[in-house]
């Protein structure tokens, strides 16, 4: 039984941890499948303020990972299947510890970049194969790049990757994109962008430096053609990791947890959401590791009896 357990162990939730541990509350932390989230997938991360050098994206997750095991937090690996809310405390099925119960709970689950599932994919992430152009685009400074993608994150990073890429592809499988007219405008109106549209990506090229190119297939003729390229950025939307929820917690169309406005508390009193699991805004470890500490407040005024539950997230 505990006062509260934080499930997901990404920037937003390590902070949580981190806060919940320093006032005592001796949170559990159960680490799922990607321990650290996805800053683990990336290399340097340069603009996570107080690192004026950078830092290796797996260790800045590390240092979070032991600042809140100094400070009392527990950690088990896991994976959560079921979650009871109906009643307090609540009730977690965890695979690989049993049940546990706690008297709050912090989801900080995330959201999963969407791959594309091809050959040479997986393996070229932090080689040329990017699902974040924040994080990665500065590292393609004068460099040729593809976007995989016809929304409007697609959109969005093409235009931004601009700013340090010589060119930039768009390769979308249908001939019609799906971001919105504005986005499309903007990049249709850079002419740093070039268009491959029709063309399904099939693999992923590359040598022992990293990618060199994208294999594709045009939907209407069925040639393949190869891209030559340095980089791949792969825009095909997120997937916020609610599932294990059953429905419990209100979400909003795409699936994210929805939370009162400026707060991090859910529908459900004393359930509190942090992370890219209720943001598909901003997406950043700050931004995450931000809510994070605004969800452990929450949750320690949860705990001490003073916040009630006063709001109703469909009125
Ligand atoms: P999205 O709208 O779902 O678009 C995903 C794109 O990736 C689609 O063009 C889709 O192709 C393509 N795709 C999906 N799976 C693929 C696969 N296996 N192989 C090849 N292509 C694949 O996702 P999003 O662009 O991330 O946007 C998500 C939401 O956030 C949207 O509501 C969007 O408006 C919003 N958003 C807004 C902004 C902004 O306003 N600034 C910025 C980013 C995102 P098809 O078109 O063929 O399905």
């Amino acid at each position: 039984m505990y006062k509260s357990v934080i499930i997901g162990t990404g920037p937003a939730g390590l902070t949580a941890a981190i806060y919940l541990a320093r006032a005592n509350l001796n949170p559990l932390v159960i680490e799922g499948p990607e321990p650290g989230g996805q800053l683990t997938l990336t290399t340097e991360v340069e603009n996570f303020p107080g690192f004026p050098n950078g830092i290796m994206g797996p260790e800045l997750m590390d240092n979070m990972r032991k600042q809140a095991e100094l400070f009392g937090a527990q950690f088990e690996r896991g994976w959560v299947t079921k979650v009871d809310m109906s009643k307090r405390p609540f009730v977690l099925t965890v695979d690989g510890l049993g049940e546990v119960q706690s008297e709050s709970l912090i989801i900080s689950t995330g959201a999963s970049a969407k791959l594309l599932g091809i050959p040479g994919e997986k393996e070229n992430i932090g080689r040329g194969v990017s699902t974040c152009a924040t994080c990665d685009g500065f590292f393609f400074r004068g460099k040729n790049i593809i976007v995989v993608g016809g929304g409007d994150s697609a959109m969005e990073e093409a235009n931004f990757l601009t700013k340090f890429a010589s060119k930039v592809t768009v390769v979308h499988r249908r001939n019609e994109l799906r971001a919105s007219k504005i986005m499309q405008d903007r990049a249709r109106a850079n002419n740093k962008i070039d268009w491959a549209l029709n063309k399904s990506p099939v693999e992923v090229l590359s040598n022992e430096k990293g990618v060199i190119g994208l294999k594709v297939v045009d939907a209407e003729t069925g040639t393949e053609e190869i891209f030559t390229t340095d980089g791949i950025f792969v825009a095909i939307g997120h997937t916020p990791n609610t599932g294990f929820l059953n429905g419990q917690i209100q979400t909003d169309d795409l699936g994210y947890i929805m939370v009162k406005p400026g707060t991090t508390e859910t529908n459900v009193e004393g359930v509190f959401a942090c992370g890219d699991v209720q943001d598909h805004k901003y997406r950043q470890a700050i931004t995450a590791a931000g809510s994070g500490c605004m969800a452990a407040l929450d949750c320690e005024k949860f705990l001490e009896g003073s916040r009630v539950h006063d709001w109703s997230l469909s009125s």
